[in-house]
């Protein structure tokens, strides 16, 4: 099914038009990413709305809406309302989770329409991804495996968490990565104990733990994945824990297929840590969904009600942060399939020392 014949199936009593404004959504339904614009979708046409910074890459690229060039005198305002008149649109869904107030303001105040909340619905379809979807995922997390297989061979003792992070960033690019999904985390020494630390002057020295959490952009989508390696040598602790880590994510991964409820998922792999004592010391969920976003639902944690279906995508990342000691966070990224999942993440998991 086309993502465009997705959104028109929301179309009905509630709404007769659909106002994209995220970039994510226009992504999705246009199946073709430009960083700025708006949409309007509706039974009788489908109009796409851009300025002179993209329009030629939108004429070519965009199918299933009519492009439309935006410029001083022809503001988006007004073209929407032009669309909304033309495709005789009443009530307009829109991105209430991707709007400031002040965009909304200007909306509510000059838009032909009554506005409808409707994210939930219209963000619901990312979830299951399509085939061509999963590839590029495939692919950029193909990157990651690569940058970070080249980033272990430049982690050296003396150099600071800031350098190793400029480091891993300059992998990811060189590698074919097109973006960051988010700034990589690095941390080392009694750092790593901050699930999402932010990469200090700290110089990293033997007997360290050094996480990385990174991905990069693909097309539009993300990847995310994290590795924690050990610098020297570990310590029989730091080895017990790494393990206990580990077996938790395998036991998550195991739990892993459609059919299942995140929360369950998310059990099966708790229930490893809780086993071995470091219940206490696991505070964030299992896992996440991610695509052109690298936090989606459904989640993957104590309360996730959702019945994972095949084609949805979700972190595999338990923790365990001993707060002053160290931490300690494994993560992959699966696809659901109908009897298990398939791994996309193919970096070694067996505790690397450097
Ligand atoms: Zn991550
Ligand atoms: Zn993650």
């Amino acid at each position: 099914m086309k993502n465009l014949d997705k959104y028109l199936s929301l179309l009905g009593e509630q709404v007769d038009g659909l106002l994209l404004t995220s970039r994510f959504s226009r992504h999705y339904g246009a199946e073709f990413d430009i960083a700025e614009g708006v949409a309007v979708v509706s039974r009788k046409g489908c109009r796409y709305f851009t300025d002179s910074r993209y329009i030629e890459s939108a004429q070519k690229g965009i199918q299933g809406f009519d492009v439309i060039m935006t410029d001083r005198a022809h503001p988006y305002a007004q073209q929407l309302n032009e669309a909304i008149a033309d495709f005789g649109i009443i009530a307009l869904g829109y991105e209430e989770n991707y709007l400031t107030v002040a965009e909304f303001s200007e909306f509510e105040k000059k838009l032909n329409a009554k506005l409808v909340p409707m994210h939930k619905a219209i963000s619901s379809f990312r979830a299951v991804k399509e085939p061509w979807e999963l590839d590029i995922m495939r692919r950029a997390q193909a990157i990651a495996d690569k940058a970070f297989s080249k980033v272990l061979t430049r982690i050296k003792v003396g150099m600071t968490e800031k350098e190793l992070q400029a480091e891993l960033i300059y992998c990811l690019y060189k590698n074919g990565g097109e973006g960051l999904s988010f700034d990589p985390i690095v941390v080392s020494g009694p750092n790593t104990s901050l699930p999402h630390g932010v990469a200090t002057d700290r110089v990293i020295r033997e007997g360290d733990f050094v996480t990385m959490d990174f991905g990069l952009m693909l097309k539009g989508y993300c990847s995310d994945m994290t590795r924690t390696v050990a610098i020297g040598y570990a310590t029989d602790e730091m080895k017990k824990v790494y393990n206990t880590v580990l077996q938790a994510q395998l036991a998550g991964i195991a739990a892993t297929r459609a059919g299942v409820k995140g929360k369950d998922i998310d059990a099966a792999a708790r229930k490893v840590i809780v086993d071995a004592g470091y219940g206490d010391y696991f505070g964030h969920g299992y896992g996440h969904s991610l695509g052109m976003e690298v936090h989606e639902a459904p989640n993957c944690n104590p309360s996730g009600e959702t019945v994972m279906e095949v084609g949805m995508v979700a972190s595999a990342e338990p923790g365990i942060y001993l707060p002053g000691k160290f931490g300690v966070r494994i993560e992959d990224v699966v696809i659901f399939t109908a009897d298990g999942c398939e791994n996309i993440t193919k970096s070694p998991k067996d505790l690397i020392i450097i």
